[in-house]
């Protein structure tokens, strides 16, 4: 039997009645992670991973949100529902169902590279695997992070050594985060954007260490030409953004893997650094399952169930609605993608 089908509402599970990352309101949501394409507003109850709670909350307001702490497992239906550490973002999970001695395991959107900023991603035995694929083609891999901090850090003190302040545009959740805990906050200043602290807030009260951040709007005349922004990529050009003078800019996501991408945005830098598993890491996670089957929801759907069928699996992609955290900031054109 499927544990998970896809309806018009989201994927749906028949025995135990509820949907996982639904996309039009339901009565029983569980969600993966708290980025806008997975958890979404109007649900009657909400389910997931403890550690999310607070970003959650800060996101959707005073919602009917349960919470398991991950491994920690309950029974709705007979289904038994357990979350599992994705390492994509602060309270992501992967979703383990088992009904009947079956088990299958929706991963959400997931990472391999553990990073301070939340649990490393574990893998899970099952014998159905939902698996995103954002980056599901041979072209992307990333470099270890700590090269790519080590790239921000020069190039934040070229920039404070001729006086001038750098601005790195960044999603606001998750990603901010990330680049802010492999910052070094002797260079200068950190200051952010409005729409990211309350963000760093939630991930502070949950133990995560950050260093010290300062809204940009307080920062003072001597501080902007050492300082680095970190603000969302939609405050470009913006009255907040003028502040700052003349200043350098760069643009932190795995689409800056493609030169293009790069080009559209305009600005001096990009540094490829993503919160999802590159191509060989979503064929160690699938692996590491040890599933025969596979559905893939998210990404380049087409290139990854036929690399999954050569491999002797039984894959086949899930209509969904989920996009993707960082291809509304910088989307590729489908012939660079396809390169
Ligand atoms: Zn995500
Ligand atoms: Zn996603």
């Amino acid at each position: 039997m499927d544990l998970v089908i896809a309806r018009p509402e989201g994927l749906y599970c028949p025995p135990g009645n509820f949907y996982i990352d639904p996309w039009r309101p339901v009565d029983r949501a569980l969600i993966t992670h708290a980025h806008g394409d997975h958890a979404r507003y109007g649900h009657a109850h909400y389910l997931a991973a403890a550690p999310g709670a607070g970003i959650l909350r800060a996101r959707l307001g005073d919602i009917n949100l349960q919470t398991l702490a991950y491994g920690e497992s309950l029974e709705h239906h007979g289904v038994r529902v357990s979350f599992h550490p994705a390492g994509h973002v602060l309270g992501s999970a992967q979703i383990r169902l088992e009904y009947r001695g079956e088990v299958w395991v929706a991963s959400g959107d997931y990472k391999l590279e553990p990073d301070g900023t939340c649990a490393p991603f574990e893998p899970v035995r099952c014998d159905t695997f939902i698996t995103e694929s954002t980056f599901g083609l041979p072209i992307y891999r990333w470099r270890p992070q700590r090269e790519i901090f080590a790239d921000i850090n020069a190039w934040w003190m070229t920039n404070a050594e001729a006086g001038r302040a750098s601005v790195v545009y960044c999603y606001s959740f998750g990603k901010a985060q990330r680049i802010l805990s492999g910052l070094d906050p002797s260079i200068g200043p950190i200051l952010t954007h409005g729409a990211v602290e309350p963000l760093n807030e939630a991930y502070r009260e949950m133990g995560v260490a950050l260093p010290a951040t300062t809204a940009g709007t307080n920062a003072t005349r001597e501080e902007i030409p050492r300082s680095l922004v970190l603000a969302p990529p939609s405050t470009r050009g913006s009255t907040w953004m003028r502040r700052f003078g003349d200043h350098a800019d760069a643009f932190a996501s795995g689409w800056m893997q493609l030169r293009g991408a790069r080009r559209r945005r305009g600005v001096d830098r990009g540094f490829i650094l993503s919160d999802h598993a590159d191509w060989p890491d979503l064929q160690t996670a699938i692996d590491a399952t040890g599933a025969s089957r596979v559905f893939v929801t998210h990404g380049q759907i087409g290139v990854m169930v036929r690399w999954l069928r050569e491999q002797g699996l039984d894959a086949q992609g899930f209509q969904t609605e989920y996009g993707d955290d960082e291809i509304d900031q910088v989307a590729p054109s489908t012939a660079e993608a396809t390169a």
